[in-house]
């Protein structure tokens, strides 16, 4: 799912994506001259490979989000620096960013069930 930068302004646009077994649902709404915000939820299970015996088991996740889109790079300095995802030909990849958001939450340490009672 993809949404024009230029199409959010100050009322929310929901969106609602999923993936495997996850769903990806929030809201879109314009925050500054320059950017936009994105808050939403993450929800479902993911299989996700243990740290110490690489076998894969799968997770409940509820993670929330909150970040700011920027349309191509972001050069003014402010507060919000490091929440800030740099959208490309002023479109915003849903599915890219949900994407990512599964890449870190696997990237971060993990052992299954076996693993953590031993
Ligand atoms: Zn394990």
């Amino acid at each position: 799912m993809k949404i024009g930068f230029n199409k959010v302004g100050n009322t929310a646009i929901p969106f609602e994506i999923s993936k495997e077994r996850l769903k990806f649902s929030g809201m879109l709404v314009k925050y500054s001259r320059s950017l936009i915000q994105l808050e939403a939820k993450i929800t479902g299970e993911l299989l996700i490979a243990c740290d110490l015996c690489a076998e894969d088991s799968l997770r409940p996740v509820s993670e929330s989000v909150k970040f700011y889109l920027s349309d191509g790079i972001y050069a003014e300095s402010n507060e919000h620096d490091c929440d800030i995802v740099e959208v490309e030909n002023s479109m915003i990849d849903l599915n890219d960013i949900l994407e990512s958001e599964i890449e870190l939450y696997k990237s971060s340490y993990f052992s299954c069930e076996k693993c953590k009672n031993k």
